[in-house]
């Protein structure tokens, strides 16, 4: 860790901007080498713009013992980290999430699970799921648990829009930012073999195959519980659904992607040098995927065993992860995600568009 972690990339970019030899592996290096003077905002934005492939690390000829010293994954994870917890509402949340994730993910799961646990004691008389908890209990409870984590993001972003000096946001910002997140562009390593995120002479598209599971699998889940609403209260026809109707045909193959893709990632992070992120944050990320993985697990438990004994601890387990899932998510690498969406904004501002 270092005192100014701002200072020390500013200082590692500035090498980067003499010797442009990454210039083409991600959205990093074009955006670095379009100044020449670098600012806090910069920096901060050229961290969040990085997804830590390590491709650049081990090109580098001036990572150690080279008097350079460096190590550009390692010091931009360092920044992003502190970008996220500076700029999270409340900040000292986010702190202690990024380094106890793991034990607050298992601690909120199982302290939500007992909660519904307790309230299947006061059945809503309905069908299916909601013999054992009512309907309305349940939109008491997740409506203000979606609505405020939402509301913290939002205060987070425009934290950060503000400190990386974020303009007025038009159509063709989105579009690019989006364009680049649906094919996860700047996971294909700029020459399109990937990373060497596992092993330093070995390419491969396996993190961004990950991420496209975790990504596509999770709008698939919700699309599953999107239809499921409408269908509710629209067409006035509640749950439980059939095999073919559409939260079973979203939600169990987004759940089977959810459920691979994270896998995948816990692999794939644990084979991963720690020295190249950032160590101190490991049981946040590690505590945010297993949470994803227990949501997905957990769904697809309740679809192939919900006519069994074990439906009730199931749907307790479920529900108390989807609930810490909400809960944590502003604190949690789900946050990630937004933030990389308004660096990519931020970027076809600066440099394309
Ligand atoms: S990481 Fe190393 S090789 Fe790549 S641009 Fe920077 S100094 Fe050059
Ligand atoms: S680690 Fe990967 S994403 Fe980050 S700057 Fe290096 S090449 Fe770009």
């Amino acid at each position: 860790m270092y005192d100014n972690p701002i200072e020390e990339a500013r200082r590692q970019a500035q090498i980067c901007n003499s010797c442009r030899y990454c210039e083409s592996y991600c959205a990093v290096f074009p955006s670095m080498h379009a100044s020449r003077i670098f600012s806090d905002g910069d920096i901060t934005q050229l961290a969040n713009l990085c997804h830590g492939c390590q491709n650049c690390f081990n090109a580098c000829q001036y990572t150690e013992p080279h008097e350079f010293s460096l190590n550009l994954p390692g010091i931009l994870a360092e920044v992003r980290q502190e970008s996220w917890e500076q700029t999270a509402f409340p900040a000292a949340l986010g702190r202690v999430f990024h380094r106890n994730g793991t034990l607050i993910s298992i601690f909120t799961v199982f302290a939500m699970a007992a909660l519904f646990w307790i309230l299947r004691s006061f059945p809503g008389g309905g069908q299916g799921f909601y013999a054992f908890i009512a309907h309305n209990t349940l939109v008491a409870i997740f409506t203000p648990a979606f609505l405020l984590p939402l509301f913290a993001l939002a205060i987070g972003l425009n934290r950060y829009w503000g400190r990386v000096g974020g303009e007025r946001v038009r159509i063709p910002h989105v579009i690019e930012a989006f364009g680049s997140v649906a094919k996860m562009r700047n996971l294909a390593g700029g020459h399109g073999d990937g990373c060497n995120f596992e092993d330093e002479d070995r390419f491969s598209h396996k993190r961004r195959y990950m991420h496209q599971l975790v990504m596509y699998g999770f709008l698939l889940c919700f699309a599953a519980t999107a239809s499921g609403t409408i269908m509710h209260y629209v067409f006035d026809m509640p749950a439980p659904y059939g095999l073919l109707s559409f939260p079973k045909i979203f939600g169990i193959p987004g759940g089977v992607m959810l459920c691979i893709g994270t896998l995948g990632l816990m692999h794939l992070k644990s084979k991963g040098d720690p020295d190249l992120q950032f160590p101190q944050v490991r049981g946040g990320e590690f505590g945010f995927i297993l949470l994803l993985f227990i949501v997905s697990f957990t769904g697809l438990a309740l679809y192939a065993f919900g006519s069994t004994l074990a439906l009730e601890a199931l749907l307790a387990l479920h529900l108390g992860s989807v609930l810490a899932f909400f809960l944590l998510m502003p604190y949690s690498k789900m946050a990630h995600g937004f933030y990389r969406l308004a660096a990519l904004i931020r970027d076809a501002q600066r440099t394309r568009l």
